[in-house]
């Protein structure tokens, strides 16, 4: 019989990508020699183990962790081995429960493992009470470890599966560490546990999440990290002194840096204010070769730091070239969305249109700027465009306001009731050709903020069409106020 049947890879855990914190963990217990190591060896295969102490009853014991990979499933695995073997006086039941407080709390799912070569032993029996008794929230799998010689192709193990149904855990699965047999059984057991486990895991960890925004939402300590971006002479410095203007300020160059590497910062409605060094940026682009490029390198390092990206253009070269965004500026708004970070457009020297013969250009720009920014970045919707003049000192707190808008929104987080609220109110709002092929959508909640990201997940093997996902964006940014922040939506399958 080959190893396994082979896994078939139906569900997609991978959303635990997104955040590793969220990995369910699985613990293996089971008395000493039925194989635990050897399994978790294979789980983790050759990813580093984490070894760590537990300090219990002056004897130090080794535990060891690891990302566990089988499959597309994916879980952090603890062994349980070292506790028994350092323990070698004392019964397993008070040696086991030395560990109860701080192992088995973080702990979502069992393997309990028994030798299927030595049968049934005394102390199998006292691990399946002790499991019962001081993890009774902890859903187990049963397995009897060793089973490659036992299974003679059949596949079926009666008289000793209905020993070890005896323990109370339901039916075994026949697996061997050794060889890797039954592991494709094991991920048919797993895998709807584990993904009970990780819906569980985010509903909580949203909860926690929220209440520790909250506070940081009052407390208003975030510093916002604001990159000013734009070609030579659109009047960024103009405009960053217009910012920097009446607001308590605290600018100067850092000793060592050059006039480029001014750092400022301000308070504004009671936030703080980051300027990322970027003055550098298409300053040089394509302007000087050398040394020069390095700093731009470091420059679009800093773009990438900051949270806001406020890009500025010229009105009057707008007018004059019939044309919002040239390549360069095209290029640092598409990598600022790309790197998931919030786009604010500043259009300035709107003065300059100002005049009576110029009142249809001014009108011309105005409804021109956002369609053609539109065009050029199609990834984002509704990317906010602020048109001001930086010399007359116009337009210099509805930048303020949007930078800090952008920002929230960025930081965003949906709360799952009142998303899902949301999606029944949008699945009716989109017209379906065929009623049938109308995706069920099961879940659909916020996995991460700055920038938002969404996870949909689905029944089966259904999937969303690209389009469908992007009507989904595109309304979450309308029904939100999201506009230029670069959502993500993602999709995952549950059986
Ligand atoms: P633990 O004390 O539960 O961690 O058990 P170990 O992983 O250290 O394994 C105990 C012994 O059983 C070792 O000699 C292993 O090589 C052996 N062993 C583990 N898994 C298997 C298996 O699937 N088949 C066979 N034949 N031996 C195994
Ligand atoms: P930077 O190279 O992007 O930092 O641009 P500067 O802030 O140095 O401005 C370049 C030139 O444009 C300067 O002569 C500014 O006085 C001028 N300028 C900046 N903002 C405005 C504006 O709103 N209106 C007009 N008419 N001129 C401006």
């Amino acid at each position: 019989r080959p190893r396994g049947k082979g896994i078939r890879k139906k569900s997609v855990l991978e959303f635990a990508k997104v955040d590793v914190e969220l990995l369910p963990t699985v613990i293996l217990v089971g008395r000493p020699n039925v194989g635990k190591s050897a399994l978790f060896n294979r789980l983790i295969r050759r990813r580093e183990a984490l070894v760590y102490n537990t300090p219990a009853d002056h004897v130090t014991r080794d535990i060891r962790e690891g990302i566990a990979k089988l499959g597309d499933l994916r879980f952090r695995v603890l062994d349980s081995a070292g506790l028994e073997t350092a323990a070698a006086s004392g019964s397993i039941l008070s040696r086991t429960t030395e560990m109860t407080g701080s192992v088995l709390a973080r702990t979502q799912l069992a393997i309990f493992l028994i030798d299927v070569r030595a049968g049934l032993q005394p102390l199998d029996l006292e691990v399946g009470k002790w499991l019962r008794k001081n993890a009774p929230g902890i859903r187990t799998i049963l397995a009897m470890n060793k089973s490659e010689s036992h299974d003679d192709g059949g596949g079926v193990l009666t008289a000793e599966a209905a020993e070890a149904h005896a323990l109370g855990f339901g039916d075994p699965i026949a697996i061997s560490a050794e060889t890797g047999l039954g592991m494709a059984e094991l991920y048919e057991a797993l895998c709807p546990l584990l993904e009970d486990c990780m819906l569980q895991r985010l509903n909580d960890k949203r909860i926690e999440d929220d209440s520790a925004l909250d506070m940081e939402n009052e407390e208003n300590k975030l510093p916002l990290q604001l990159a000013i971006v734009g070609r030579p002479n659109v009047g960024k410095s103009t405009l960053l002194n217009a910012l920097l203007q009446e607001e308590r300020v605290l600018v100067g160059p850092e000793a060592g840096l050059t006039r480029d590497s001014v750092r400022a910062q301000f308070k504004f409605d009671g936030r703080t204010i980051y300027l990322v060094d970027t003055a550098g940026w298409l300053q040089r682009c394509g302007q000087e070769k050398g040394p020069a490029s390095l700093s731009v390198m470091q420059s679009r390092k800093n773009l990438m730091r900051a949270h806001v990206v406020a890009l500025v253009l010229d009105a009057e070269e707008i007018a004059r070239n019939r044309c919002s965004m040239k390549h360069a500026e095209t290029i640092i708004a598409r990598q600022a969305v790309e790197e998931g970070r919030g786009l604010v457009v500043i259009v300035n020297k709107m003065d300059l249109l100002n005049g009576r013969r110029n009142l249809m250009l001014y009108e011309k720009v105005i409804n021109a700027v956002p369609k053609e920014i539109q065009t050029v970045i199609p990834q984002v919707t509704g990317i906010p465009v602020i048109f001001i003049s930086a010399l007359e000192g116009k337009g210099r707190m509805a930048v303020l306001h949007q930078i800090v808008n952008t920002y929230e929104n960025w930081c965003l987080r949906l709360p799952t009731a009142r998303l899902n609220r949301w999606l029944q109110k949008v699945m009716g709002r989109h017209s379906w050709k065929d009623q049938a092929t109308q995706p069920r959508i099961k879940y659909f909640t916020q996995v991460k903020a700055r920038p938002p990201t969404f996870v949909a997940f689905l029944s089966g093997k259904a999937q969303l069409s690209d389009s469908y996902i992007r009507f989904l964006t595109k309304s979450l940014v309308e029904d939100f106020n999201l506009g230029g922040i670069p959502i993500r939506v993602m999709q995952r399958q549950i059986p």
